[in-house]
This record gives C-alpha cells, structure tokens and sequence, in this order.
C-alpha cells in the first residue's frame, strides 16, 4: 500500500503517500520545474514554500544528457520526492516525441524518478470521438507493456486516464487502468479544456474517472494549478496536482490570486500578505528589469498556491470544505456553473461523505444550490426513508424551526410541552433547510449545528407531505401563523394554543 487515507469531507481525502524519499502529504501540489533552469532553485520549493514534491519532465532530460543524465535529485538540486513526467503532454503539442515507451521506461528507472508516468498516448480536449477511442486502446497497451518493462520495486507508477471529454471512454480507461498495478492514476487532457474555462465538463470527467477507479488509489488531475478551482477538484476526489501556472503566469506578467488571476498593470495594489507582496509595489515591479520581476511574480504565485493548498487541507480536516468551494467559485462565473453542477453528483458526494467525526463546527447554507451538500440531504432522505415516529406519539403537531438552537430549547418548544402536556403528542419542527426534524433529534448535528440564509427557495410542504405520509398519525396538526401550508391528512391552526379545541 503506498496511499493512507486519514480524514474525508464531502469526497474529498487527506492522506500520505509513501514514496521512497518519505511520506507526502496529500492533497498535494507538484510545481513543475524545468529540469535545466529554474527562476527559483528546486530546492527553495521545499525549504521556503513547503511543496514536499516536485514533477519534472524525464524526456527532457533525456533529450539534453542522454545516456550521461544523473540522478534527477542531483540533477535539479532537490532531496524531496521527485515525479518525472514521460513526454506525452509533447506528443500532444507536438505531435510526436524522439523516444518510445519502453526507452523512456527504462530511462525514468536509471534516473532515480520516484514516480514515474509511461509514455501514454494524450486525448487532448480536443480529439474526435474515433481519434479519442484510439488514445484510450493505445494507452492501455502500453500500459501492460511498461508494467512488464519495469524492474525497480520501490518506484511508483502512474497510469493515465484518456478519454479526453467523452465520459463513457473515461469510465472505460478508469476501470481498465484501475484493475493494472498502478499506484496512481493522472487524469489526462484538463489542460485545453481548463484554457476554455469549461470547468462543467471537468466536474464531469472527474466524477466519471472517480465512480471506476479503485477508492484507495489517489487521482492525479493532470497540469491544474490555478489556485481558484483546487478546492473544487479537491472536494471530487483529486488527490494530486501538478502546475507550471506559477511560471508560465509570471513569464506573462499575470498575478495568480483565490479569485483568478490579475494582469500586474491592470492592478493598483497588490492584494497579498506573501513576502514578495510585501517588499514590494506594483509600481515598483513595473518598473524592474523584466527577468527580476518575473522571478518576484513566480514567488508570488507559489506563495498563493502553497496557502491556498494550506487551507484546503485544514478545510477538508474540519469538515468546512463545502463551504470553501462555495466561496471559491465566485472567482468566475463558469466555475459557479461548476459548482452548481454539484448538485448533479450530490448522491456521489454524500456516499463519500463521513457521517460521523466532522462536529467541529456548524454548517452554513446560503441559497439554494448549498441543499446539495451531504449534510443536508442525508437527513432529508433518511428521515422520511429510515425514520419511524416513537410509539404512542399517535398525534403529530409541527412547529416551524424556532430561531434559537438546539430547538428544544426553544421557548416555542417550551410553550408546546406546556401547552400540550400528554404522552400521545409527538412535536417536530419543520423548516429550511433540513425539512423535517423530530424533536427528539434536534440535538444531533448538525441539525441544530447550522447558519442557513433565510429564502432558499427549499420545498418544507413537500418534506412535511412525505414525513406525514410515512407515519400514519392519528391526528396531524401543522401550527402555521400565516396558514399557508395546507396538507392533505393535516389540520393548519396559526398557533399552538388552537390544538387543544381541535381535540375530541
Ligand atoms: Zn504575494
């Protein structure tokens, strides 16, 4: 086993990878690095920005040294894991790489890679279905191939997920390369279709490649870095990242932030705590020599992304994930039509949700789209599905959702005891966003535990229906103030003290 799974949120993981240069953290970024020149020293991204593993490219090295390349670690000056990366994403550009999979196989061995990826064949984003189904069988082939070629146990292997946009060939390579002794598994072509913004479509592939993969294996969302959809893919399922986003922005004059990214003379300020952003303004780096400001921009924009992974990591770890990817996605209107495509896979993400362990603090619910989260629609589903009302509380009487928590507490509840002191009365609350909750579970989480935004929209008559429907009172009673719910089987009175007349 090389991958730990210690915390989940949603269908997200916290976890450790174990390589053979030591155990990394997961969620876990890789910044890319060249392996001939660097802005920034390789190893400054461990010892000053905290990345615990890097990914460069073994082709390239191949391409410049040859049979005279040395250990990567040496190489690039870094003691950290190292994954190289085979030439495919080259293929893909260009059309065709000088080596083949068995050579750049035995290459990443001899050079001392940690995890290293066979020379698959990429569907790119933009592949015709013929062109895309051809990638997926070669990938496959290759595969078994480079699996047999390997010889060094203590390397990791990667096995890329083709399939480029079309789900039913991602499930296809996802389920094929999952049964393969991969340990673990880069989900190819984000790259074009990220550059277009079509965040949707991501969502999509990733749930598609998660739902056929085995669940103890880390997925690898292969070259995304920008730091505004990382909670999201984390919260999918994606374990591994890698970006050269943090220097091909830099060497383009771009400002990485959470809520996207900034052309450095369209800023005033520079909206940052990170040493560079610190030292320095935005004047001032206009002003430097091209080289000088880059190399600062780049440190920004690792500076950002190692934070941001920082709070990704203690979102997930304190059940608060929904609510960072929330926050998240307001960077850009097509990553908000990603969220709400949540809800598409709201069954996917609750199945992987924990049910227990998360009550370090409250849940918020904002609008509508916020009903999808775990939390929300595990109680609604099984309090109509599993719950059974307790026997003798033969008259049901339904009181909206008081303000102050747990709503036992209530001076509503209080009144209602009072006022309707008898062992057949069984009192429930109804309201946003949980619908229905039977007093006797008001103090479970997080059913008191929650901040919801008032006007989300949510059904509560509906809920209230099935609730009634499935537990065959002898007399329902619904205290409703402005009268508006009117329910089949139920009495509507405007306030608690009108139940005792209707009683004969
Ligand atoms: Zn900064």
């Amino acid at each position: 086993m090389s991958f730990e799974i210690a915390e989940r949120d949603l269908a997200g993981r916290a976890g450790v990878l174990l390589t053979r240069r030591g155990e990394v953290e997961t969620p876990c970024l890789m910044p890319v690095i060249n392996p001939v020149k660097n802005l920034i020293p390789p190893r400054e991204l461990k010892d000053n920005f905290g990345f615990k593993m890097i990914i460069t490219n073994s082709y390239l090295i191949l391409k410049h040294f040859g049979d005279k390349a040395p250990d990567v670690h040496e190489l690039v000056g870094y003691d950290g894991a190292i994954m190289t990366d085979s030439g495919a994403y080259q293929l893909l550009i260009y059309g065709g790489v000088e080596t083949d999979p068995h050579e750049i196989v035995k290459f990443q061995e001899r050079i001392g890679s940690d995890i290293g990826v066979i020379l698959d064949t990429p569907t790119g984003g933009f592949a015709s279905r013929i062109e895309a189904e051809k990638t997926v069988e070669e990938t496959i082939r290759r595969a078994k191939l480079s699996l047999e070629w390997r010889e060094d146990p203590t390397m990791l292997w990667a096995g890329p997920i083709q399939g480029g946009r079309y789900l039913d060939l991602i499930r296809k390579s996802a389920r094929t390369m999952g049964r393969l002794d991969f340990q673990t598994h880069p989900l190819g072509s984000p790259v074009q279709i990220m550059e277009g913004y079509d965040y949707s479509t991501l969502v999509d592939m990733i749930v598609a490649a998660k739902l056929n993969l085995p669940p103890d294996r880390p997925l690898h969302l292969f070259g995304a870095g920008h730091p505004m959809m990382l909670a999201m893919a984390v919260a999918l399922g994606c374990d591994l990242f890698d970006s050269a986003a943090y220097a091909l922005f830099a060497k383009d004059d771009r400002y990485l932030t959470v809520r996207g990214t900034f052309r450095l003379d369209r800023l005033t300020e520079l909206p940052c705590n990170c040493p560079m952003c610190s030292r320095y303004d935005q004047k001032g780096l206009l002003e430097m020599p091209k080289k000088e400001r880059e190399e600062i921009l780049a440190r920004h924009n690792l500076y950002v992304t190692a934070s941001e992974m920082r709070a990704i990591r203690q979102a997930l770890k304190e059940g608060s994930l929904w609510e960072l990817v929330e926050a998240r996605s307001r960077a850009h209107p097509k990553l908000y039509e990603a969220y709400k495509r949540l809800g598409k896979y709201a069954k996917y993400i609750e199945e992987n949700d924990p049910v227990i362990g998360k009550e370090v603090r409250g849940i918020f619910i904002y609008d509508r789209h916020s009903l999808v989260r775990p939390e929300v629609i595990r109680h609604r589903e099984r309090v109509i599905k599993n719950y059974s009302r307790p026997p003798g509380k033969e008259i049901g009487v339904f009181i909206p959702s008081p303000p102050e928590r747990p709503y036992i507490r209530s001076k509503e509840y209080q009144d209602a005891t009072e006022t309707l002191a008898g062992q057949e009365f069984h009192i429930c609350f109804y309201g946003e966003p949980f619908g229905v909750v039977p007093s006797e579970l008001s103090e479970t989480f997080p059913l008191s535990q929650y901040e919801c935004s008032q006007g989300t929209g949510m059904n509560v008559a509906k809920d209230l229906r099935k609730f009634i429907a499935a537990n065959s009172y002898r007399k329902v009673f619904i205290i409703d103030p402005r009268s508006l719910m009117v329910i089949e089987g139920a009495t509507t009175l405007r306030s608690i003290d009108e139940v005792r007349g209707h009683l004969d």
